[in-house]
C-alpha cells in the first residue's frame, strides 16, 4: 500500500500542475499588477505586498500607477511625491529605496537576478518574482505564503525548516515553463487556500501530496515564532499650532522607519518641550493630551503630544526645507507617517 510519505515523494511537476490549474480557476487574476503585466508593474506590487496585505495595497498601487505609470515617470518624481503616495501604508523604506532604485536604473529594469537585487530594497525572492511574472523567466520565489505552503507539504519542523531546505524545496517545485503563473498560483494558493488558519485541506488539489495534513499538523505548522515583550520608547512631540490652526511640521532626517516624512517637531522624552515651544515663540500654555502607542515590529514608540499655539508664524521658523506650516486640507503632497496624521486629525477635530 502507498503512503503519504511515498505520495509526496512523488511528483514536483504534479504539485506545480495542479496548483496551475488551481490559479485558473480560483486565483486572484484580475488583481490590477495582473490585468496589465510590466516588469515595472510587478516590481511596485510586490515591494507594496512586502508586510501588507492585498486589500490594503490595491487602492494604494492604483493611485501610484496613475501618478508614476513608469520608471522613467518615478525617477523624474520628487521624494515627497512618493512618500505622500505611500502614507499610511508603513514601512516608508520601501517607498524611499524604490524612489532611489528608479533613479539608478536608466530607464529600465535589469533582467538578471544580480541586476535586480544590487538595486536598494530588491531582495532575492522579490527579484525572482520580477524575473518569473515580469519578465517570463524561470525563477524561484520564497514569500511568506509560499514557505507556509512548502512547510506544510513537507511537515518541515526544527532543524529541516531552514531558510536553505525551504529555497531548496521551493526550486524542486518551481516549474521550468510558466514560472511567471506559478509563482502567482503558490503565492494566491498560500494566502487564501492554504492559509495561516483554517487551511481548506478537505478541498485541497495536493492533500496527497502533503505531509502535515497525512500527518494532522496542518494547524501546528508552520510553528509560530516564540512571543517575545517588545520595549517601549517615549518620546514627546510638539502640536504648534498658528492663528490659522495650522500645524508645524518638520521633516525627518533620513534614515530610520519614518526617514524623510514630514512629522510634528519629535523630542526626547527628557525633553522641555514647554521651553522649546517658547523659544520658537508659543504662547506660555502648554495642554498635554494622552499618549498615542504605535507599534513596531521590534518596539512600541509612546508619543505625549504637547499642544501650544503661536500667534506669529514669522517667530518661528523659516527654513521650508525643514519645515513648513500645514493643514489637513493642504493640497501640497507630503508624505507623513500614519501617526502624523492622527496626530494632525486630534489637532483639528
Ligand atoms: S492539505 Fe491542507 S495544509 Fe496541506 S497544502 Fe493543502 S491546504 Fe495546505
Amino acid at each position: 500500500m502507498q503512503t503519504a510519505k511515498d505520495a509526496h515523494k512523488g511528483n514536483a511537476t504534479s504539485v506545480a500542475d495542479r496548483l496551475l490549474a488551481w490559479y485558473q480557476r480560483h486565483g486572484r487574476r484580475n488583481l490590477p499588477w495582473r490585468t496589465r503585466i510590466t516588469p515595472y508593474r510587478v516590481w511596485v506590487s510586490e515591494v507594496m505586498l512586502q508586510q501588507t496585505q492585498v486589500a490594503t495595497v490595491i487602492p494604494y498601487f492604483e493611485r501610484f500607477m496613475q501618478r508614476f505609470p513608469d520608471i522613467d515617470s518615478l525617477a523624474a518624481g520628487e521624494r515627497d511625491e512618493v512618500l505622500h503616495l505611500w502614507t499610511g501604508l508603513g514601512y516608508y523604506a520601501r517607498g524611499r529605496n524604490l524612489h532611489r532604485a528608479a533613479q539608478i536604473t536608466n530607464g529600465a529594469l535589469p533582467d538578471t537576478a544580480a541586476g535586480l537585487m544590487a538595486l536598494p530594497g530588491i531582495g532575492r525572492s522579490t527579484a525572482a518574482a520580477i524575473l518569473a511574472i515580469g519578465f517570463g523567466q524561470r525563477a524561484v520565489i520564497l514569500d511568506a505564503n509560499v514557505k507556509r505552503v512548502l512547510t506544510r507539504l513537507h511537515a518541515l519542523r526544527g532543524r529541516s525548516a531552514t531558510e536553505k531546505s525551504l529555497w531548496q524545496h521551493a526550486d524542486r517545485l518551481t516549474p521550468a515553463r510558466n514560472a511567471g503563473d506559478y509563482a502567482q498560483a503558490i503565492m494566491d494558493f498560500g494566502a487564501t487556500h492554504c492559509r495561516r488558519s483554517k487551511p481548506i485541506c478537505s478541498a485541497c488539489p495536493v492533500s496527497d501530496q502533503c505531509l502535515a495534513h497525512a500527518r494532522n499538523l496542518q494547524h501546528v505548522l508552520p510553528a509560530p515564532q516564540p512571543r517575545k515583550t517588545l520595549p517601549v520608547r517615549a518620546v514627546h512631540v510638539l502640536l504648534l499650532l498658528d492663528a490659522e490652526g495650522a500645524v508645524l511640521l518638520e521633516r525627518r532626517p533620513d534614515g530610520g522607519v519614518w526617514g524623510g516624512l514630514w512629522s510634528p517637531p519629535e523630542m526626547p522624552a527628557k525633553a522641555d518641550v514647554a521651553a522649546r515651544g517658547r523659544e520658537w515663540g508659543a504662547e506660555p500654555n502648554v495642554k498635554t493630551m494622552p499618549v498615542v502607542r504605535h507599534s513596531f515590529t521590534h518596539f512600541h514608540l509612546d508619543i505625549t503630544p504637547h499642544l501650544m499655539r503661536a500667534r506669529h508664524r514669522a517667530n518661528i521658523v523659516s527654513d521650508s526645507d525643514r519645515h513648513v506650516w500645514f493643514t489637513r486640507d493642504d493640497e501640497r503632497r507630503l508624505g507623513l507617517s500614519a501617526v502624523a496624521v492622527r496626530l494632525l486629525a486630534g489637532t483639528q477635530a
